[in-house]
C-alpha cells in the first residue's frame, strides 16, 4: 500500500508488531489520536485504510508508540494517556467525578436500595454494591427499569412514597404486590437481588497492594494495582513507562482490571 504522504514515512517504518500504544501526532499541541493493540503496527495501518477516518489521518504527521510487555499494560497505559493528554479524536474518556452505585441495606430482613457515592464509602472497596452510574439520576433510571423488567415495587425500592393503597405500579400490575402484603416480601427481595446479581461491584479481593506481571520475551513490566486504582508500572527495560497514581476508584481502570483479577487469568505477585 502507498504510504499517505501527509505521514512521516520514518515513524511509521519504526512501528512495531507487539502490543502497546500509538499516537497520532499533529501541527498542534495536543494529539490527533490515541489507540491501543496487541499489534501496533496492524493497527495502525487499518487507521490509515479506513475511509471514515481520513479526515483524522489528514492532521497526523506522525505516529508515535510505546511497547508494552502485554495487553493489560496497553489497556491501562492508553486509559491513562488519554485522559492526561486530551487527544482531539478520542471520544472523551470523562473522569466521572460523582461516580454512584446502588447499596443494598438489610432493614429488619428486608432489602433496602439506596444510591450512595464515592464520596460516601469507598468504592470497589466494600461488598453489597450494584452498577456504577455516572450520576444519582442514572441509578435511579436503572432501579426503575429493574423494577418494570422484574415486577418489582417502585414504592419498595424507594422511588416514589407509599401510600396505604400501595404504589403505582400494583394499579397497572407492575408491581406483584409486595407493597400491600398481597405478595410476600422474601420472594420480591429474591427476585431484586437477582436481578442485581449481574452489576455486582467486586470488593478489591486483596488486603492490600499487588503487582500484576505481564512478560514478553524477557521483558518484565510489574503494573502496581490496589482497590482497583491502577498506581504505575514497574519496568525491566531501561525506557520506564510513564508512572501515573491515581487517587480515586476510576470506572475504566475498574473495567479493565475485573475479568483478568476476579477470573484469575492475570498472572499476580503479591507486594514486597
Ligand atoms: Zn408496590
Amino acid at each position: 500500500m502507498k504510504e499517505p504522504s501527509f505521514l512521516d514515512a520514518a515513524s511509521l517504518a519504526a512501528l512495531p508488531r507487539g502490543p502497546g500504544v500509538y499516537i497520532f501526532r499533529g501541527d498542534g499541541k495536543l494529539p490527533i489520536y490515541i489507540g491501543k493493540s496487541v499489534d501496533i503496527r496492524s493497527r495502525v495501518l487499518a487507521h490509515l485504510r479506513a475511509e471514515d477516518e481520513a479526515e483524522m489521518m489528514s492532521q497526523s504527521r506522525r505516529v508515535d508508540f510505546i511497547e508494552t510487555a502485554g495487553e493489560i499494560g496497553a489497556l491501562l497505559l492508553e486509559s491513562h494517556l488519554i485522559k492526561t493528554l486530551n487527544p482531539l479524536y478520542n471520544i472523551r474518556l470523562r473522569r466521572l467525578r460523582n461516580l454512584c452505585s446502588i447499596q443494598l441495606h438489610d432493614q429488619a430482613g428486608a432489602w433496602v436500595p439506596e444510591i450512595v457515592t464515592g464520596k460516601d464509602l469507598g468504592l470497589g472497596q466494600v461488598e453489597g454494591l450494584y452498577g456504577l452510574f455516572s450520576s444519582r439520576h442514572a441509578a435511579q433510571a436503572k432501579l426503575r427499569e429493574l423494577a418494570d423488567h422484574h415486577n418489582l415495587c417502585q414504592g419498595l425500592l424507594g422511588l416514589e412514597k407509599l401510600s396505604a393503597r400501595g404504589c403505582f405500579g400494583l394499579q397497572v400490575k407492575t408491581c406483584l404486590g409486595a407493597c400491600v402484603g398481597k405478595e410476600e416480601r422474601l420472594a420480591h427481595d429474591q427476585r431484586l437481588l437477582s436481578a442485581l446479581e449481574d452489576m455486582k461491584v467486586h470488593a478489591w479481593p486483596f488486603a492490600g497492594a499487588i503487582d500484576l506481571v505481564e512478560e514478553s520475551q524477557g521483558w518484565v513490566q510489574r503494573h502496581r494495582l490496589e482497590n482497583w486504582r491502577y498506581l504505575g508500572t514497574w519496568c525491566s527495560k531501561s525506557a520506564q513507562l510513564p508512572v501515573t497514581l491515581q487517587q480515586s476508584f476510576d470506572l475504566d481502570t475498574y473495567k479493565i482490571l475485573v475479568k483478568p483479577i476476579m477470573l484469575g487469568t492475570a498472572r499476580l505477585e503479591s507486594v514486597n
